[in-house]
Formats: structure tokens, sequence, C-alpha cells
């Protein structure tokens, strides 16, 4: 899972003020100050305020980061977001070293495990083509840009078909060793989209995996990468799906909540009518196929009834043993995260972007 954050204009924050969340349990922990947190409206509908899903959510890590969080639910268009929420200032103190995206790992199976992974993921090799979905370039010298690149492994495996990679990535040590990967110290810029200069119509292709549920302003995001990209250009992200029956079966468990990072929860219909709303169509959509997901939800219901720890060797051993339950419910058709191939379209004539 990778990600990147985004700063800069929102127009949709209803009041930073009177946001304070909370302690629920005295002495457990403290409260963030007033002034780090914020709560918004629904993205899509201006003034719906939504009805409150889940209340009282914990930074998912263990509650390693202080506050007490609250999703809403709109009732017109059924998008789910996080408020209140940490503000842009603040919600970097909820990604630290420790952060697994950060970290240069690939988690692949190995022995008996990738065997059962391989077999259990043949329906979905059939149905919808390789488990991991590199595009080919379009033409000699098309460019990628990789939104929220984390360490690289995906600029990698583009380059090496031909692709002319670039990178966004906020955390500087992978930012380094992305830039590695990718053939040069100034194909990766560190920092958020929002700071990142490129001029318009550059890309063939932008990729976001798992990025943007992490950004205050996903319509402010889009907008920038429609600019970066052709009229034609291709975008491709990937998110969890908030619809998905492991989200149903394990609610305020389920690992691909992951408050207070993941501000915005979306399924494929309401990712749809955000694509539509920043002139972009849809194109292709496909479930993905992975356990991790299962076996975080697993992990996090159980460190929850025993109120144990989250990270422990026992949780540890518990994840492991739950993954492959993850992927036999994506070889029966149930993913927790989608990706979406988008289309940018040329903009209205009158509307400014
Ligand atoms: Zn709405």
């Amino acid at each position: 899972m990778h990600m990147v954050l985004e700063s800069g204009g929102a127009g949709f924050i209803a009041s930073v003020s009177g946001s304070r969340v909370t302690r629920r349990r005295a002495g457990m922990m403290c409260s963030p100050d007033e002034h780090e947190m914020e709560r918004v409206d629904c993205l899509l509908c201006p003034g719906s305020t939504g009805v409150t899903l889940y209340s009282g959510l914990r930074d998912a890590y263990g509650g390693s980061g202080p506050g007490y969080f609250s999703l809403k639910r709109c009732e017109q268009c059924d998008l789910i977001w996080l408020s209140p929420r940490p503000n842009r200032e603040t919600v970097g103190k909820y990604y630290g070293s420790r952060y697994i995206p950060y970290q240069d790992q690939t988690h692949r199976p190995e022995g008996a495990r990738a065997l059962m992974r391989r077999w259990l993921s043949l329906p979905y090799r059939i149905r919808y083509g390789p488990l991991h979905q590199i595009l080919p370039p379009p033409h000699r010298g098309a460019k990628v840009l990789d939104i929220g690149c984390s360490s690289g492994r995906l600029l990698e495996a583009m380059r090496q078909v031909g692709w002319d990679v670039w990178g966004i990535e906020m955390d500087p040590a992978a930012a380094r060793r992305a830039a590695a990967r990718a053939g040069g110290e100034d194909r990766v810029f560190v920092g958020t989209v929002a700071d990142a200069v490129f001029p318009e119509c550059n890309f063939d292709l932008v990729t976001a995996s798992h990025v943007l549920e992490h950004v205050h302003d996903p319509i402010a995001t889009l907008e920038r990468i429609h600019r970066w990209l052709c009229v034609g250009g291709q975008l491709q992200v990937s998110l969890p799906n908030i619809a998905s029956l492991e989200s149903r079966i394990f609610g305020r468990h389920w690992s691909g909540l992951d408050s207070p990072r993941h501000m915005y929860h979306f399924s494929p219909a309401t990712l749809s009518r955000l694509l539509a709303l920043t002139n972009f169509e849809v194109s292709a959509r496909r479930p993905q196929f992975q356990g991790s997901s299962f076996g975080g939800s697993v992990k996090q219901t159980l460190a929850s009834l025993v109120r144990r720890a989250y990270a422990t060797p026992t949780t540890g051993l518990i994840y492991k043993a739950a993954v492959p339950l993850g992927w036999m419910t994506c070889a029966l058709g149930d993913s927790a995260s989608f990706e979406v191939l988008a289309s940018a379209l040329e903009i209205p004539s009158g509307v400014a972007q």
C-alpha cells in the first residue's frame, strides 16, 4: 500500500472549531488539541453533514496515535468519510517509520503458502489476467507518474517494460530508494501532489495505488492529475472497497478503515461519481487479489476482543494464518479492494479547473 498526502485549498471544510475529541477512558490516551482536528461535510454533496456510521475509532495501529475518530455516511450519495479528522498540519504524526508502506518489504509468500496462493488465485487469473496489471507503454518514450511511489517497486517494474518513469513520494528515505530504481535522483519528487510541479499534458499514465483514500481533498488531487495528463491519458487507481462483503462482516474492525490515515472510503459507485466530477471516464474495473486486508481485519478484531496490543507475536501469527482465508474470499468473488482504469476527458468549455 502506498500513500501520499496533498495539501492546499479545500473548499469543503465545514468547521474547524468545536471538534475536540473527548477522552473515552480516563488515563488511556490524551485527546489531540482542538486546533489539530477538523470536521468536514460530504465531498460530493456540499452541505450534507452525513449520519454517524462508527464513532470512537482509534488509530488502527493499536492506538499509537492520539484521539478518537468517527465515520460519517452521506444519506444522498453513500460516500463514507472520516470526521473529525486530523488536519493537514498534524496528520503526519499518524505516519511513522513503522508505517508498513515505508518499509522496503515485498511480503511475497514462499514455499507452501506461495503454492496455496497460486492455486487459490487461479479463478481470478482466468477471469482477470495477471494479479498485478502492468500496462504496456502506448508508444516509445511514454511517460508514467506513480503517485505515492513508496520505495519504487512499481516504477522499477514499469521501467523494465519500457516506460519513462517518474514518481512522487512524501517519505524521503522511501523516495531515495525509489529514485535509485527509477534511474535518477530527479525522477522522484519528495513531497505532496499539491507541491509537485510538472508541465500540463506531460504524462501518458498516472498510477495511484491506495492513495486517494489518504488525501484531504481528492477532488483537488484528481484535478491536478487531470492537468498533468493529456486528453485520453490514463489514470490507474486502486482503493479499499467499503462496499465489499469483508468490510460489512468486520464492520468497525475492518482493516480497510485504517483510521485516521484513511480520510475517505469509496465504493465502485462513489469513486465513479468522483471521477466523473473531475472529468474522467471509467474504462475498466476489477477487484484486486490479496489476503492482507482479511488477515489485518481478523488480527484487529481479535486484538480488540481480548483488549491486547495490536502488534504482538501472537497477533502476528493470527494474521499469517488468516491471510489464506482472504485469498479464499477473493477466489469466491469478494475482494476488499478494487482497481479502476479511467481516461482523462476534455474539460467542457466554460468550466474552469
Ligand atoms: Zn454525498
